[in-house]
């Protein structure tokens, strides 16, 4: 049951400032338990991008506290490394590197870092690219392959570091609508997994069938955090109710 269970993400009162002065994230309190898939919603600009690179430290927080299993990470003595192999991070437009052929990409980060040899990481790689069926695109290149293409192996190369959590940006958010079944499909078996995932997404039709947990954020407060029917169907802030009916409208 949840009351014993450790958090594996606990976040106390987690506040960002930009140097501009604008303060993006607000008193954020929240904990992340394991097996959670946990879908963040709310509009452009309200933080949800700063908050998901706060937690893998691409952002430093102004204030406030982050454990990751049971070690404050932003203590000054925390290897940031060894947080990054295991929160990992998809982002909205894949970052793969152009001049890297796909197995390249997929083993450059693991070879340096678990100092693992090549065979043992092209089997490792070829096994995950067979499984989201993109072992023939092994030695392409990312010019080659289309944006749905390019955002699975995103996914793969993140898994090739086996985080403990993966974060998720607006995944499918710079694709051709007809290619946001197919990453969707690959973050659906990877919940089915118990992948821990923390998701950015307007993909409410995902939110609804794989979510266990969905999160608002306005203007930088969390202001809900509620099973997904609840959520959907219960719904009574009146801002989040007008979000979700702009959604409908898409
Ligand atoms: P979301 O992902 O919800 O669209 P973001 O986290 O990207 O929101 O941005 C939240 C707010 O912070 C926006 O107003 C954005 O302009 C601002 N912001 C983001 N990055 C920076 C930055 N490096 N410096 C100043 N303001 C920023
Ligand atoms: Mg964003």
């Amino acid at each position: 049951m949840r009351e014993n269970k450790n958090a594996l993400i606990k976040i106390n009162d987690l506040n960002k400032k930009f140097s501009n002065g604008h303060v993006v994230l607000k008193n954020i309190c929240l904990e992340i338990f394991e097996g959670d898939v946990v879908c963040i919603l709310g509009l452009s600009g309200s933080g949800k991008s700063t908050f998901l690179r706060c937690l893998n430290l691409l952002e430093r927080p102004s204030s406030g506290e982050i454990f990751f299993e049971g070690k404050n990470i932003l203590s000054e003595k925390i290897n940031i490394d060894l947080i990054r192999r295991k929160i990992g991070m998809v982002f909205q437009n894949f970052n793969l590197f152009p001049h890297l052929t796909v197995l390249e990409n997929l083993i450059l980060a693991p070879k340096k870092i678990y100092k693992k040899n090549d065979l043992e990481l092209k089997k490792e790689a070829g096994e995950l690219l067979k499984k989201i069926g993109l072992g023939k695109k092994i030695n392409s290149y990312p010019s080659v392959l289309s944006g749905g293409e390019k955002q699975r192996i995103a996914i793969v190369r993140a898994l090739m570091m086996h985080p403990d959590i993966m974060l998720f940006d607006e995944p499918t958010s710079a694709l051709d609508p007809t290619m946001v079944g197919e990453v969707l499909k690959v973050m659906f078996e990877l919940a089915k997994e118990k992948m821990t995932m923390m998701i950015v997404t307007h993909e409410i039709g995902f939110a609804k069938k794989v979510a266990n947990r969905v999160l608002f954020l306005d203007d930088g407060n969390l202001i809900c955090d509620e099973s997904p029917e609840k959520f959907f169907n219960e719904q009574e802030d009146i801002k989040i109710k007008r979000f979700l009916n702009c959604m409908t409208y898409k």
